[in-house]
């Protein structure tokens, strides 16, 4: 049986992160049973009751009894166990604020009555923390050996900074971003290439930086290859530092000044919305096998 995916077309890009993790009930059932010494029936209770933390949902490291798999018929790497002994927990986890609110509590009422089948966790974060976490996920879904990830993680971040504008339009068939000194902020399109306000530009140079840093000696950019130096130099040049009033020395300093600018900075909220419903049907086949 086919499961309903949740709708997320309501939120804007860059809002909603998913993880995936595969947990494996064999070895649930073998902690609850032989470590903990319950009875399977009251092992059955304990684990429809059982809810994974958001680090045990989200670390991109799992351990037992996580893991993670790509393969059609994966085996448990901790028990063997072949794949009817595995469920799926997916994840959805929503930055909270003024452009999710209203599609985030629509999505919460339509599955609220559903209580066994989807968690919801609310927990207090930062605008850095989770700003590294997109980034982080950014990092992961593109392929820096492939040319066109600049391109990606260009749009990625202007999606992010201007959600309402339709980026998928202005990107299609695109060849090329550059800046351009005649716009004083926003975009322009000419043919195949995009022109963007020197702030924003210098600013997808930044996140081009963090997202192939560790890469290769990193920091690989539409300007090429940059070291933290001379991409401080390239927005003091331009007046990037001077508007932001980003006056410090050293340059780590100084990137910490300009973390605060692209991340943005103070609290915010994050929901985590967790589908059991695969856990759950699991759950009791394997029961069923056991009883
Ligand atoms: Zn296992």
């Amino acid at each position: 049986m086919k499961m309903k995916e949740l709708d997320f077309i309501d939120f804007p890009p860059g809002t909603v992160t998913e993880y995936t993790t595969l947990v494996c009930l064999a070895c649930i059932f073998d902690i609850f049973t032989k470590q903990i010494g319950l009875a399977p029936r009251s092992a059955y209770s304990e684990i429809k009751r059982y809810s994974p933390t958001v680090e045990e949902l989200t670390s991109r490291k799992a351990v037992r009894p996580f893991f993670d798999s790509d393969e059609k018929h994966p085996r448990c790497p901790y028990c063997n166990a072949a794949k009817r002994w595995h469920a799926r927990l997916d994840t959805h986890c929503i930055e909270g604020g003024k452009t999710t609110d209203a599609p985030r509590r629509k999505l919460v009422k339509s599955i609220e009555k559903k209580k066994d089948q989807f968690v919801v966790i609310e927990r207090k974060s930062d605008r850095r923390s989770t700003f590294f976490d997109w980034l982080d996920t950014l990092r992961i879904t593109l392929d820096l050996n492939d040319p066109a990830w600049l391109l990606d993680a260009t749009r990625a971040y202007i999606e992010r900074k201007a959600p309402k504008e339709n980026w998928a339009e202005v990107f299609e068939g695109l060849r090329a971003v550059r800046p351009s000194s005649r716009l004083e902020e926003g975009w322009a399109r000419d043919g195949t290439r995009l022109f963007l306000a020197p702030p924003i530009y210098n600013e997808t140079l930044l996140v081009q930086y963090l997202v192939s840093r560790s890469h290769e000696h990193g920091g690989r950019t539409l300007e090429g290859r940059l070291t933290l130096m001379e991409l401080i130099r390239r927005m003091r040049n331009s007046g990037y530092l001077a508007a932001h009033n980003i006056e410090a020395t050293d340059q780590f300093e100084t990137l910490e000044k300009l973390l605060d600018e692209v991340a943005g900075s103070g609290q915010l909220k994050l929901y985590y919305i967790v589908d059991r419903r695969e856990f759950m049907e699991r759950v009791k086949s394997v029961y069923a096998s056991y009883a």
